[in-house]
């Protein structure tokens, strides 16, 4: 199995205690080919990671390690939070510094976050997901990133307020979020994190897949999401698999913001 794992943290991000170093250290042991070290960009006035984010401190990261693990192929990656709210502040940084793969993210809806319980007691569940995919799919339409990241996040916590995630009750709205990323050339990815959670699911899960699939999307990239080094790659296995029985056709490798290589999955 390729091992390309496209989302995985470090102490580049407030939420990771783990050197770069570290990382790659664990991606060889374990067979990794391919790392994106995809830190946070985080600009709503309320993360508390607000300006911890040093662009210079990354790229020396990733300078070192690249000259250290030849043998290993080290993308410079960013994970951007809501990238069409923050854009003038978000945008001077893309174009400074040569990233090769660019995430979008959504952790916000207006000035609530979705790790925030406070986000699910406000709401139903149809509304919860709802609103949160309606911003997503304005997220997508601005663009400014090359892949959407764990595509149905509120799960993670809605979970444990509503019970399971379903994806077949927001089949609309996935199909909406999916559109904007064809019209706008952005690959989803499969985020292996769900699984680590009490959510236990794939982002997203067969379902969703099917209908991206359906839709005429053949595209993504896989992503552990680790902020610990034993999280990298984990359950690539599942993701690879669910991939291949939606019927996507393949896996994205990205350079200097623009794809490389389609591999058959
Ligand atoms: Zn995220
Ligand atoms: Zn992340």
């Amino acid at each position: 199995m390729r091992l390309y794992d496209y989302h995985v943290h470090t102490d580049n991000s407030l939420d990771c205690q783990i050197p770069m170093i570290a990382m790659c250290e664990q991606a060889l042991q374990l067979g990794v080919q391919e790392i994106a070290f995809t830190d946070h960009l985080n600009s709503h006035p309320l993360d508390l990671d607000l300006g911890f984010y040093d662009p210079v401190r990354y790229f020396e990261d990733i300078q070192f390690c690249r000259e250290r693990f030849p043998q290993l192929k080290i993308l410079a990656a960013i994970e951007v939070g809501e990238p069409h709210r923050w854009w003038a502040r978000v945008r001077p940084i893309l174009e400074a510094y040569s990233y090769d793969v660019v995430l979008g993210s959504l952790h916000w809806v207006g000035n609530e976050n979705v790790f925030n319980e406070n986000y699910f007691r406000a709401r139903t569940p149809q509304r919860a997901y709802h609103e949160y995919f309606a911003e997503l799919t304005r997220m997508i339409a601005h663009g400014g990133f090359d892949i959407l990241a764990h595509v149905d996040l509120p799960k993670r916590l809605g979970q444990s307020y509503y019970g399971s995630f379903n994806a077949l009750a927001h089949e609309a709205d996935f199909r909406a979020v999916w559109q904007a990323c064809l019209d706008h050339r952005i690959t989803p990815e499969i985020n292996t994190k769900g699984l680590r959670v009490p959510s236990a699911q794939l982002h997203p899960t067969l379902e969703a897949l099917r209908w991206y699939v359906e839709m005429g999307g053949e595209d993504i990239t896989i992503g552990s999401d680790a902020h610990h080094a034993q999280s990298i790659a984990q359950d690539f296995q599942a993701a690879h698999n669910c991939a291949r029985v939606a019927g996507i056709r393949y896996l994205c490798r990205y350079e200097k913001r623009t794809i490389i290589e389609r591999l058959p999955l």
